[in-house]
């Protein structure tokens, strides 16, 4: 069993008082807080580390450039890579998919390639590739899903052909709370000789990712989302896909040799890193990982699903109230629409009573679609949150419901 309450001491923010209530924070999904050993990492970097990395002779510079390539050896551990040189630092899931888009896509795809996302997906995991697209003179193909928000596999597969250049995936949607079945679509889409992309933004501060395991091709994650600082990002690519790529973006870091004539370029992963990275942010991040992996991802993934159960039971019992995502295999997120009450003026609502959800499209506009709706209210759960509070925010949602 996990200790709730001494978790929830390595969280400062957690404590705090809003509008003389204490905060029921439930909006993880959009990003976590930070424990103590985060923040510290990021207090003492600043105030005894900080020095450019990669380009200097002196001490402090050797010693940042150290703790970042550690925490990049610490990524690649967390994600079971093969390499370090698998780990690109990005500025966050979202730049890891357009980095994605254009390299893969200046190097493999031509007019009359077909790419296929999920309906599912967040406008990160979509938008990119609707550009890369459009650049290409490509086809986007999308693959359905039930009414319990599962992906139709067999749909799926009859989406592959030759033209497909590859397959974009979510590991868990950040509005239905859905796992997909990622191994299995990979496994499917190399049958066919078509690489994956999975966007693990909500999988892998839930659970334990085995990107070799998995065999993905590529796989994004944000620090943020993790405990880790904002602003930061990982892409994992498999190395035969980096090393034939083109680069993202040119300037410092990313050059072997800069002439006027010719600019060669750096290995893996500095290719891809153009410019100072966020190296202070890199020995943060690892901090978390250490962070979540002292806890045990199976454990916080035990946790979290008893508090999803819970959480659900207690939401359905309200009159009204109806739960969009009903996946068989879920993550602790929960959609809803109480009644005719606008999801906005519920999150307004509960926002006063003390609560804190997401409400709007999630940035998930095409699933709002499907669903037939505009918007919903988002509670998404974190190894930090309690019973209690799914009490406050049941307590709340009738008070609200009451006031209509
Ligand atoms: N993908 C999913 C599934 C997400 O939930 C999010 C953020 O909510 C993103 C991508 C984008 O992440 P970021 O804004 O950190 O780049």
């Amino acid at each position: 069993m996990m200790d709730i309450n001494k978790i929830r001491e390595d969280f400062p923010i957690l404590s705090e008082i809003i509008y003389d209530r204490p905060l029921v924070y439930l909006d993880n999904a959009a990003t976590t807080q930070k424990p103590w050993p985060v923040i510290r990492c990021l207090e003492e970097g600043y105030r005894r580390h900080n020095a450019n990395v990669h380009r200097g002779v002196h001490f402090l510079s050797m010693a940042a450039t150290e703790a970042h390539e550690a925490a990049r050896a610490r990524v690649r551990d967390f994600l079971g890579a093969a390499s370090a040189e698998e780990i690109v630092f990005t500025r966050g899931t979202t730049e890891a998919v357009n980095l994605v888009a254009f390299s893969f896509g200046e190097t493999y795809c031509r007019e009359g390639d077909e790419m296929v996302v999920s309906v599912m997906e967040h406008h990160s995991d979509i938008v990119p590739w609707q550009m890369l697209c459009e650049r290409r003179k490509m086809r986007l193909r999308v693959i359905p899903m039930n009414d319990r928000g599962e992906l139709l596999l067999d749909e799926y597969e009859k989406l592959l052909g030759p033209r497909t250049r590859l397959v974009a995936v979510a590991h868990v949607s950040n509005v239905l709370g859905t796992v997909n079945p990622v191994g299995e679509m990979i496994a499917t889409a190399h049958r066919h000789g078509i690489p994956v992309f999975i966007d693990g933004a909500q999988a892998v501060p839930h659970m334990k990712v085995d990107v070799q395991a998995l065999d993905a091709d590529f796989y994004a994650f944000s620090a943020h989302k993790i405990y880790g600082p904002t602003g930061l990002g990982v892409l994992y690519g498999k190395k035969r896909w980096l090393e034939e790529m083109q680069p993202y973006q040119g300037g410092g870091e990313m050059i072997d040799q800069v002439h006027f004539e010719k600019t060669t370029y750096n290995v893996l992963p500095y290719k891809f890193e153009a410019g100072t990275p966020d190296f202070i942010g890199t020995t943060a991040l690892a901090a978390a990982l250490d962070y979540v992996e002292s806890l045990g991802m199976d454990r916080i993934a035990r946790y979290e699903s008893q508090l999803l159960q819970y959480t659900e039971e207690r939401l359905s019992a309200l009159p009204g109230l109806k739960i969009y995502g009903q996946a068989a295999h879920k993550s602790a997120v929960v959609s809803f629409r109480l009644g005719d009450i606008h999801p906005y003026d519920t999150g307004l609502l509960l926002d006063k009573l003390g609560v804190a959800v997401r409400t709007g499209h999630h940035c998930a506009q095409p699933l709002m679609e499907r669903l037939g709706i505009d918007s919903c209210v988002r509670a998404s759960f974190s190894f930090y949150n309690t019973r209690e509070e799914t009490d406050s925010l049941c307590a709340a949602l009738e008070r609200i419901r009451k006031m209509f």
